[in-house]
């Protein structure tokens, strides 16, 4: 996390409802202050269902809660007869400063490809957004390749025609962490993010990869985010599970006390 700023990310799939929403960020907002966090010190990002951004943004605007906002996913097509996709241009419209693409969940229940992905990367970067980039290895491709092939070659692809000064995020979650409690150790994200730098490199540069803020997402809780952290090139965290649930988030968020 060498001079990169942290990014404490959470992705809260469908959960919560905008009511909730509300009621969600007030609380992790007072719990953060009274917890003494110092803001500035960690970048922090909520991703709500789509039906939530509009009175999510209301209230951070209103109340100057240092928080992004971002969408789950996006579409690869900027409008038109798409029914049931949301855009890129609306999600920015709406403040989203960044969106998750790719995730485990989207490629396994609607099919998404490392190609459908690339446009989805592309989408984002058109409408300003910052993709949060999801690539990863399932427990059978862990078996088969190691942990690190499937992601590297996901990510390749995902960066293809990617500008060298293009903002992005990448965020490795082994599929086998997620949901599961059984978290990566801090050594396996270590060595597949180092890779995951590797090939931002040879795609982005040697700049883009020095400044790319890439995640480790999978079974990340209160109790081992700060072990994640330490790691070179883990610069933050994806987090579901734990991101729902106010005081175990704010002390993720909060993993520097
Ligand atoms: C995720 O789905 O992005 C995720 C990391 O989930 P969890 O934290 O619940 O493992």
């Amino acid at each position: 996390a060498v001079n990169r700023m942290p990014l404490i990310a959470g992705n809260w799939k469908m959960n919560l409802d905008h009511l909730q929403t509300v009621a969600f960020i007030q609380k992790l907002h007072w719990s953060l202050r009274d917890g003494g966090h110092t803001e500035g010190t960690v970048d922090v990002a909520v991703f709500p269902p789509f039906t939530d951004l509009r009175t999510a943004q209301t209230l951070i605007d209103a109340d100057k809660i240092p928080f992004a906002l971002g969408g789950q996913d996006l579409s690869a097509h900027d409008s038109g007869a798409y029914t049931g996709e949301v855009s890129g241009a609306f999600l920015a419209k709406l403040d989203c400063r960044y969106v998750i693409i790719g995730h485990s969940e989207r490629r396994q229940y609607h099919s998404e490809t490392d190609e459908v992905v690339g446009s989805k990367v592309q989408a984002a970067l058109r409408h300003g957004l910052v993709p949060v980039i999801c690539v990863g290895e399932t427990a059978e491709d862990l078996e088969e390749f190691g942990a690190s092939a499937v992601p590297v070659s996901q990510l390749n692809v995902a960066l293809e025609s990617v500008p060298a000064d293009a903002e992005i995020v990448v965020a490795y979650e082994p599929v086998w962490a997620i949901g599961s409690g059984q978290a990566a150790t801090p050594d396996q994200a270590q060595d597949v993010c180092a890779k995951l730098r590797e090939v931002v490199a040879a795609k982005l540069g040697a700049d883009a990869a020095a400044r790319t803020r890439i995640l480790y997402g999978g079974s990340v809780k209160a109790a081992n985010i700060a072990s994640f952290m330490r790691e070179p090139d883990v610069d933050g965290a994806l987090v579901g599970g734990a991101s729902l649930v106010v005081d175990e988030f704010s002390s993720i968020i909060r993993y520097q006390k």
